[in-house]
């Protein structure tokens, strides 16, 4: 098969590493890519919202599957545009349509569709910039602290956790009346605020079926000791060591199948990821966010733990039998530590010459934010580097991932030293 990756991040760094080693895969195609992804395919100039631009590459590669590594293309549409053209229709792309899509695109939506199918998340009221001033009194008899969502896409940086009733009026009329992200904040969803320790689970569907992928719990804030400002994520573990058995299962039965039928009796046709942002609130499973993609670092440590073809279970989402396809997973511990910019997640160095890729002895390397000038692999991204270790057993990736990340320099490298010691004091404390 000619395969299409969309994407240039780490999650399509592994993405690219675990199709490469595929039986069905003949040429992969990574669009655009990142310095490291060359080693896996061909790197080709394509915007992933260029459309047309993607068609014209299709027909002249003849691609037999697409696959969208990050959310934009699918709200925008990638899989409908597909469907509707004569020449392309035939070739599947690995990502809901846009109907679907509005999971991640919009939170009014998803939230709406959670409490359509009882599916267990915190209590809500969406508000536009006519109702701000009933959004202003529905604040009032809000416990604190609350959250204030955008309800469209605002690049990660939507959620807002205000502390006080004052903080929280601000933001919403900021939010509402001033734009504060654009058109992504003309809705704002007030959200009870979740206690509890988050986790990601992942499932792929063919729309009818579904297999959950390995679980992973990635790290957002910038510092040790979880501090600091939030990021794209420094960091991920799978498995995640509460989440047992049982605890997966009360997220099956209640979270995961209502998904899968909800999506069905809603008629939304959905092939693809469903990435399922929880909360573990005292055993019990509560969802914070769908995304409509993987995610990132987490895919970093989930792909390694597939041991089965990749590419033969997007060939079961494609063709609607991937209740007949296999997925082994590996028992092995993964641990993934990203390397980023001085200054990220505010305004960060680039063009920084990166040395001692080499010199990593016992793990993966997946490139993030880099590129290739002149034959030197630079930074051009906050999230640079992302290594992954993984091994029977949990310290010892972590020990591992850290030991190779401190192998790789560049001007203003920066990595947390604790991803994972909360796991690790976790696990320490029950046996
Ligand atoms: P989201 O973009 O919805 O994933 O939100 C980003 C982050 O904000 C989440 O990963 C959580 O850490 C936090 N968050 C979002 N919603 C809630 C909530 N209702 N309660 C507590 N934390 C939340």
């Amino acid at each position: 098969m000619n395969i299409l990756l969309l994407g240039s991040g780490g999650r399509e760094s592994a993405f690219a590493w675990k199709i490469s080693q595929s039986i069905h895969c003949k040429n992969l195609f990574i669009a655009p890519g990142n310095a490291g992804t060359g080693a896996y395919g061909k790197n080709v100039n394509l915007s992933i919202t260029d459309f047309a631009a993607i068609k014209a590459f299709c027909l002249k590669q003849s691609i037999n599957m697409v696959l969208v590594g990050p959310e934009e293309p699918l709200v925008k549409g990638i899989h409908d545009f597909f469907l509707a053209d004569e020449l392309l229709k035939t070739i599947p792309v690995i990502g809901p349509q846009q109907t679907g899509a509005q999971l991640e695109g919009s939170k009014d939506f998803s939230k709406q569709f959670m409490i359509r199918h009882q599916i267990p998340t915190a209590a809500f009221k969406s508000f536009t910039k006519e109702t701000l001033a009933d959004g202003l009194v529905y604040l009032e008899s809000q416990r604190l602290p609350i959250v204030l969502k955008a309800d469209g896409l605002a690049a990660g940086k939507g959620v807002l956790i205000c502390e006080t009733l004052e903080d929280a009026k601000t933001e919403l009329v900021a939010m509402l009346q001033d734009a504060k992200f654009g058109e992504a904040s003309s809705m704002v969803v007030i959200e009870e605020f979740l206690k509890g320790i988050e986790l990601s689970v992942f499932v792929v569907t063919d729309g009818t079926s579904y297999k959950i992928l390995p679980e992973a719990k990635d790290y957002k804030r910038i510092g040790e000791g979880d501090t600091g400002l939030n990021t794209g994520g420094m960091g991920s573990v799978s498995p995640v060591p509460f989440a047992d058995e049982a605890f997966m299962k009360k997220v099956e039965d209640r979270v995961i199948i209502p998904t899968i039928e909800g999506l069905k009796a809603d008629g939304i046709p959905y092939k693809g990821f469903i990435f399922i942002g929880l909360m573990n609130d005292g055993g019990d499973p509560y969802v914070i966010e769908y995304n409509v993609r993987m995610g990132d670092p987490e895919t970093e440590s989930v792909i390694p733990r597939i041991e089965s073809d990749f590419v033969e279970l997007l060939l079961g989402v494609a063709n609607g039998n991937l209740s007949e396809k296999q997925l082994i997973i590996s028992t092995k511990i993964a641990a993934t530590i990203m390397l980023v910019a001085g200054g990220y997640p505010g305004e960060y160095l680039k063009g920084r010459g990166i040395s001692g890729i080499e010199n990593v002895r016992d793990s993966l390397v997946f490139h993030a934010g880099t590129e290739l000038d002149n034959n030197v692999v630079k930074s051009s991204g906050g999230r640079v580097i992302a290594i992954t270790s993984l091994k029977d057993d949990l310290f010892d990736a972590l020990q591992t991932a850290t030991a190779d990340a401190g192998r790789i320099y560049y001007d203003g490298r920066y990595f947390r030293y604790d991803i994972g010691l909360d796991l690790y004091n976790y696990q320490k404390e029950i046996s």
